[in-house]
């Protein structure tokens, strides 16, 4: 059989696959640690780790052990029976994380859409909104999944363009604007704040220090539910287990997702104590997949690598390396370097007709892989279990990079 190549796969996925989706043209075929491989065997640093899915490194040995040793014993039952790995892992996450009880789902969307159900459920029946009229408020430049519901949140008209009719019940604020929060959260039937910590997918923004508490203050001081989505932000990323741990802010519901899994299946939650979670009753919500045994298995070990291999302290250090390296390049197309542990962006000026995309594929020739987000924001985001030889090696070839649009 003639092996094929990267062109071939590229044209495979043009021709038989939807359109939804417009990568980067390398084909990779194997992962490990921090770097990726494609099919002709040309390595390079993963700068993107599947948008922070891959924090504790591609094929993680012990995660990838329970996840095998798992599908080899007991897969999946559904919750129409009990497993002997759930209520290990509801424990383990109840624990580490500090709330009454767990839900899990699959995808960071379905968490969401759960932490959206939860806030609908807890506004009638604890809060006592009317029937059908709570409101839900959603910051601009929001990024939750892509679900109908999710998308009638966004102000991303590539997100919810032509997808109408969109679900009713949201109100949208600025990010990072504390005023405009206390203002809506004066309407009666607010029932929840959902937001981000940092806004990654809109391009990596940093709420100014103090915003998170002073919302979730607001929040509880007007009976509002603060729920935070740290699908992309949590889990060491932002050198800290939770982005909402910087500023020592406990939301009422937690939505997990992502690194829960190190990469290797899909694993999604939500964490809420007891007067939440239990709004919710049997055959009120669910899904075939959630709660299975290889998730579980996945995602205690998977949280271990990240306490164990101590990620949160890693990214902290290796995230000022790499703002202080990239601050001090002199080029005319960075326009600023922000960021917080290692998610991090670059937002790229263009220059001579060339964009962020550009700068991209002259960093995949030379073995480094990243992805514009908004067309003039590239995010960098290596697995946190990056050291320091390999920052500078990978801030060698990004500075090398931009130095070659001259
Ligand atoms: N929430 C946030 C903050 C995200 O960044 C993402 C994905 O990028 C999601 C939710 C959706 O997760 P998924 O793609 O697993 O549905």
């Amino acid at each position: 059989m003639i092996a094929l190549t990267s062109k071939d796969y590229m044209a495979k996925e043009e021709k038989f696959g939807a359109h939804n989706y417009h990568p980067l043209p390398v084909v990779l075929a194997k992962g490990k640690g921090i770097h990726v491989w494609d099919v002709e065997g040309k390595r390079y640093f993963d700068f993107l780790s599947a948008y922070s899915a891959v924090n504790q490194g591609h094929c993680h040995p012990k995660i990838t052990a329970a996840l095998t040793e798992q599908a080899q014993t007991l897969a999946l039952t559904s919750r129409a029976f009990y497993n002997n790995k759930l209520g290990d892992w509801e424990e383990y996450m109840t624990k580490l994380f500090g709330y009454d009880r767990m839900l899990p789902m699959n995808s960071g969307a379905e968490a969401d859409e759960t932490a959206l159900k939860l806030i609908r459920k807890w506004a009638y029946k604890v809060k006592g909104i009317p029937d059908n009229q709570a409101e839900i408020i959603v910051c601009d430049g929001n990024f939750h999944g892509r679900t109908i519901t999710i998308v009638s949140m966004s102000s991303d008209p590539d997100a919810f363009n032509h997808y109408g009719p969109y679900t009713p019940g949201f109100i949208h604020i600025p990010f990072n604007d504390i005023d405009k929060l206390a203002e809506a959260l004066a309407r009666p039937n607010v029932a929840g704040f959902l937001v981000e910590p940092i806004q990654a997918e809109a391009g990596v923004f940093v709420p100014d220090e103090g915003y998170l508490k002073k919302a979730a203050e607001l929040c509880k001081k007007h009976h509002v539910l603060f729920v935070a989505d740290e699908v992309q932000t949590g889990l060491a990323r932002t050198g800290k287990l939770l982005a909402c741990d910087h500023e020592g802010v406990r939301p009422d519901i937690l939505v997990l997702g992502k690194a829960l899994s190190g990469g290797v299946y899909p694993v999604s939650c939500v964490l809420a104590d007891d007067e939440v979670m239990l709004t919710i009753k049997p055959g009120e919500h669910g899904s075939t997949y959630g709660g299975n045994p290889i998730a579980a298995s996945v995602a205690m070990a998977a949280l271990d690598v990240i306490v164990e291999e101590k990620l949160a302290e890693n990214a902290t250090k290796m995230g000022e390396i790499f703002r202080n390296e990239m601050s001090s390049v002199k080029s005319d197309m960075i326009e600023i370097v922000r960021g917080k542990g290692l998610l991090n962006a670059i937002a790229v000026k263009p220059k001579n007709g060339k964009t962020a995309w550009d700068v991209c594929l002259r960093l995949k020739d030379n073995g480094l892989i990243a992805k514009p987000t908004h067309e003039h924001i590239i995010r960098f985001t290596p697995p946190l279990i990056i050291n320091e030889t390999e920052m500078y090696e990978a801030l060698a070839i990004i500075k090398q990079t931009f130095n070659e649009f001259v």
